[in-house]
């Protein structure tokens, strides 16, 4: 018996989960979500993880073999420090998060980007089960990405593979966050959705184009053009079995679906048309923090054969 903790850092909440193996069968047994009080600042944010890791790993159990921390940024694979939380109050650049966390628990740690992690827990115990490759786009503030391949994070040789949100669909676009212009983040994120259709939510623009307002649907039309030009691309580069798509957005029905699906069947004429496969994520607000226990089971080189969430 053996236990993996992953930890997912968001601006809101930390969410906790402890992945256990018994008998090459893997278990979440805990899934919850504590304040993450993002506005007392990044050293406070670190020591919390740290102390919150330490309670499970040296407190709670003592059978936990690694940490994995999903974190909603880029950091230095190296050194383990942040270089950029771009949601995330004060000043993140070199913050160093791999270090305290390990000097206080004594376990390897690992640290991953969100929406790496988001794909690995979609690719092992959701809607991608047993399918590779593997394309996750998640729909928020921003638009995050993950490939897995063979039940492994893709992050190619610079280690940063998987930016599905940045690649380039508009080189007379808007400046991105990335400092390139025109990403597909800037096109057809959740905020740029509501932006277009006046809305202060996604959610609201979502209910507003259910009830049949122009503007409302064309915002959705729009980012679906977008994300279908995105989706062609990574067919045409990668031909992955399946795409997943994530955040609250995706998760509103049909509709915006299958806008996105026709944009992308119209722009892959290389593909056979029932071969691109776009369905929404199936884990809920737990993916990240099941995927970054995941990321310590793979890391670690773990066997399982099943996993079960509930
Ligand atoms: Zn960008």
């Amino acid at each position: 018996m053996t236990k993996f903790l992953g930890l997912d850092l968001g601006g809101t909440n930390i969410k906790i989960c402890v992945l256990e193996i018994i008998d090459f069968e893997c278990r979440v047994i805990e899934n919850l979500s504590i304040p993450t009080d993002a506005s007392k600042g990044p050293e406070y944010v670190v020591n919390l993880l740290a102390q919150t890791a330490n309670y499970y790993i040296n407190e709670k159990y003592h059978d936990v073999e690694a940490v994995s921390v999903a974190v909603p940024g880029i950091f230095n694979h190296a050194t383990g420090e942040i270089l950029l939380f771009p949601n995330l109050p004060g000043n993140w650049e070199n913050q160093p998060m791999k270090a305290p966390i390990a000097a206080l628990c004594n376990i390897p740690v690992f640290i991953l980007n969100d929406a790496r992690a988001f794909s690995l827990a979609e690719a092992h115990a959701g809607q991608a089960k047993g399918k590779s490759p593997v394309a996750c786009i998640v729909l928020g503030t921003g638009v995050g990405g993950g490939i897995v391949i063979d039940g492994k994070i893709h992050l190619g040789s610079t280690l940063g593979a998987g930016e599905i949100g940045h690649q380039i669909v508009n080189p007379e676009g808007e400046m991105c966050g990335c400092g390139a212009q025109g990403c597909l983040e800037t096109m057809a994120s959740a905020s740029a959705i509501s932006r277009g259709a006046g809305t202060n939510t996604p959610e609201e623009a979502f209910a507003r184009a259910m009830s049949g307002d122009r503007k409302a649907i064309e915002a959705f039309e729009e980012a679906a053009k977008w994300l279908g030009i995105g989706i062609a691309n990574v067919m045409a580069v990668l031909s992955p079995e399946i795409f997943i798509i994530g955040g609250g957005v995706a998760q509103s029905g049909d509709f915006f679906l299958k806008l996105i699906l026709k944009e992308a069947q119209e722009r892959s004429k290389l593909t056979p048309i029932d071969s691109i496969k776009i369905v929404p994520a199936a884990l809920g607000i737990y993916a990240g923090s099941i995927g970054a226990a995941l990321n310590g089971v793979i890391n670690a080189g773990a066997k399982f054969n099943l996993i079960s969430t509930t």
